[in-house]
């Protein structure tokens, strides 16, 4: 069973076709870094535009030349690179929400009109259980229910257990932003260069290197709310503009010194929350031997080695997707549609889109936004 999938919730405009053999045929990812590293961040308005270019038109974008370059669209693109035709395709998926309103728009409308004009099935998903399901594709060894998920991205930071497919416990989330919108903020406040896969991966390249001994600042206060299952990144990132502040601008801070204290702090206090939700798990007579951790900040290697480390002493299985898969992706979508596809259930073609959805609503969707 063979699914299109397309997704445009954030920033990213893109089109995959996966079976339900786990067989990855294409994956297309038209990105906007370019367009939105002028803005310092995602502009709506401006992604949107850019979404209805690469999702019906063309792509330009950005090569490792910095030159322009001119592809199919993410459609035509997912369909030539499998070497496929909407013939061989089986099902239609596309994010649902949770996203930024306008933006959701472009995937749902053209999935929609791919799936009517073809009679197609047609399934919306919930764009944090796609990222969470990811795990399933690509792990050799597919967790079992019941797992514990750190999702760590633009919009979100929540740890959540699984029970079933469709029943997901939010034990966590974050009191202010979410780590990767704080890591953007950061990035921006310290100027350092984007890579070509946006701003968090610029962070990651930045602190790669080391510092010399006598710059290295003491990492701030990592245990925030102690005992609670709560995140909160506001602190440190105010910790990082009264640093600065403090030095008498950003031209006299040790920028690195200060980055690298700032991502140690957040990834602390990701490993100290997790180990807080696996004892919630055991005092709830809950046996949880696998964790998944994804989203966009889940592809930092650095984090990924932070938490095998702190979590050795637990006996449980970690289990991150591909970096690659970590960050927005369609098919993670064609994915997670694909347990309803095989029950044989679909969403109706006048389906709408939910920019606001808790994944504990997986299965009872809240109304669509009152006109
Ligand atoms: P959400 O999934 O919550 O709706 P989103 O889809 O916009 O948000 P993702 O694409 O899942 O977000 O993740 C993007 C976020 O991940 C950005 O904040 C980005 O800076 C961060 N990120 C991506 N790669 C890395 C990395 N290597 N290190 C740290 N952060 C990263
Ligand atoms: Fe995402």
């Amino acid at each position: 069973f063979k699914v299109i999938a397309l997704e445009s919730s954030a920033d990213d405009t893109c089109a995959a076709i996966v079976d339900n053999h786990r067989n990855i045929w294409s994956n297309v990812i038209a990105r906007q870094n370019s367009l939105h590293e002028i803005n310092n961040g995602i502009h709506p308005l401006h992604a949107l535009h850019a979404h209805q270019r690469n999702m019906a038109r063309h792509i330009i974008l950005w090569s490792a030349t910095r030159s322009l370059q001119v592809k199919p669209m993410v459609v035509r693109k997912a369909l030539d690179d499998a070497n496929l035709t909407m013939n061989d395709i089986n099902g239609v998926a596309f994010t649902r929400g949770p996203g930024i309103t306008g933006c959701l728009t472009v995937a749902a409308n053209a999935a929609k009109t791919l799936a009517a004009a073809t009679a197609k099935p047609l399934v919306g998903v919930h764009h944090m259980q796609a990222h969470a399901l990811t795990a399933q594709l690509t792990s050799s060894s597919p967790p079992e229910f019941p797992f514990l998920c750190l999702l760590v991205s633009g919009g979100h930071t929540m740890i959540v257990l699984a029970t079933t497919v469709w029943d997901w416990k939010i034990l966590a989330t974050s009191a202010d932003r979410a780590i990767g919108s704080a890591i953007d903020r950061v990035v921006t406040l310290l100027q350092i260069p984007w890579t070509e896969l946006g701003p968090g991966p610029g962070l990651e390249r930045f602190c790669a290197e080391p510092v010399p001994d006598e710059e290295v600042l003491e990492t701030p206060p990592p245990i925030i709310m102690p005992g609670q299952l709560a995140f909160s990144f506001t602190g440190i990132h105010s910790w990082v503009e009264r640093t600065i502040h403090k030095a008498g601008g950003l031209q006299n801070t040790p920028k690195r010194a200060v980055a690298r204290a700032f991502q140690e702090s957040a990834f602390q206090q990701l490993t100290s929350k997790l180990i807080l939700a696996f004892k919630w798990c055991q005092n709830h007579d809950c046996h949880v031997q696998n964790v998944i951790v994804s989203g966009g900040v889940a592809s930092n290697l650095l984090l990924r080695k932070r938490l095998k480390d702190q979590l050795a002493p637990w006996s449980v299985a970690l289990d991150f997707p591909d970096p690659s898969l970590c960050t927005d992706n369609a098919v993670m979508i064609g994915w997670a549609a694909m347990h309803r596809f095989m029950a044989g259930d679909h969403d109706e073609y006048s389906i709408g889109t939910l920019p606001v959805w808790s994944l504990e609503d997986l299965r009872n969707p809240p109304p669509p936004p009152a006109v």
